[in-house]
């Protein structure tokens, strides 16, 4: 595969740590975490947990997509490849948000848990996205997505 100069990554959970929003080293174009800030939004914990946050939580992850895709917009002609975290109910809208603001389905790239995942493959159907690569991740994709970037940045390459 051909190795893109600059990419973004989307998530809305954290998974670099310390790094602000916005381009690093001028070829990663980091979007993170749920309120598009660099820290202070906790993570899913355990399920008890969850459970109680989830109704919040799908709102607020679905408003978090819609402005990583606003965030992004205005650099997605520069941009290589397009990864993008989608994990459980709230987050599969930035499929639609994706093809709502025409990313080619060949510079996409998802990262996808396990978790809900027949309406993520309706999703991408729907949105002609089933020809785009995609990984398999752990629940939240932290530790995907940070291996990806990582990579990326120290080597230039993807995979
Ligand atoms: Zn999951």
């Amino acid at each position: 595969m051909q190795q893109p100069s600059k990419i973004a990554m989307l998530s809305y959970n954290t998974f670099l740590p310390g790094f602000s929003n916005g381009w690093v080293e001028g070829k990663l174009l980091l979007i993170q975490d749920r309120n598009g800030a660099p820290w202070g939004a906790p993570q899913f914990g355990p399920l008890a947990q969850k459970a109680v946050l989830q109704d919040q939580g799908d709102q607020q992850i679905a408003r978090a997509v819609g402005s990583h895709w606003q965030q992004l917009t205005e650099h997605l002609p520069t941009l290589g490849r397009v990864i993008i975290y989608v994990g459980d109910r709230g987050s599969e809208g930035t499929i639609e948000h994706a093809a709502k603001h025409g990313l080619d389905p060949a510079k996409a790239l998802f990262v996808f848990c396990d978790c809900n995942m027949r309406a993520k493959e309706a999703l991408i159907k729907q949105h002609g996205f089933e020809g785009s690569p995609r990984v398999m991740c752990e629940c939240g994709g932290h530790q995907t997505m940070a291996m990806i970037a990582r990579k990326f940045l120290a080597t230039g390459e993807l995979q």
